[in-house]
């Protein structure tokens, strides 16, 4: 998958629209189309990454650099003593669709 193929890279393009709700140097944070939960925010890396499964040494940072993502909308959105959920689906069988590697930050309990 080349960037300019990959769903997520456009929205970091700015090619396709998203409510975008944390950007920094480094990473895209923006609402899931379809929320699995109260508030459901997808934390992208702005360099392209298809999964955890072809990461490597050279993205120990940038993965780390996306948790503290999570930390901060936790913060922002006033779930930090709550909790939130963090979640990261890696190849077929642990439900990735989107090859760009995303965290899923699910707060404020679930949707149906
Ligand atoms: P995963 O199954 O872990 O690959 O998660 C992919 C997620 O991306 C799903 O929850 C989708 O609802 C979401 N998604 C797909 N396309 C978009 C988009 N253009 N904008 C926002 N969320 C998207
Ligand atoms: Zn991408």
């Amino acid at each position: 998958m080349t960037t300019a193929s990959c769903a997520f890279c456009r929205i970091i393009a700015r090619e396709s629209p998203a409510q975008i709700e944390y950007e920094d140097e480094a990473v895209l944070a923006f609402t899931d189309i379809y929320p699995k939960a109260a508030i459901h925010i997808l934390i992208v890396p702005k360099r392209h990454i298809a999964s955890v499964a072809t990461m490597g040494e050279e993205d120990r940072e940038l993965i780390g650099h996306c948790l503290l993502a999570a930390q901060r909308l936790g913060q922002a959105k006033g779930f930090a003593e709550r909790g939130y959920k963090v979640n990261l689906n890696c190849g077929p069988e642990g439900g990735q669709v989107v090859y760009h590697v995303h965290f899923h930050f699910l707060a404020g309990g679930r949707r149906a």
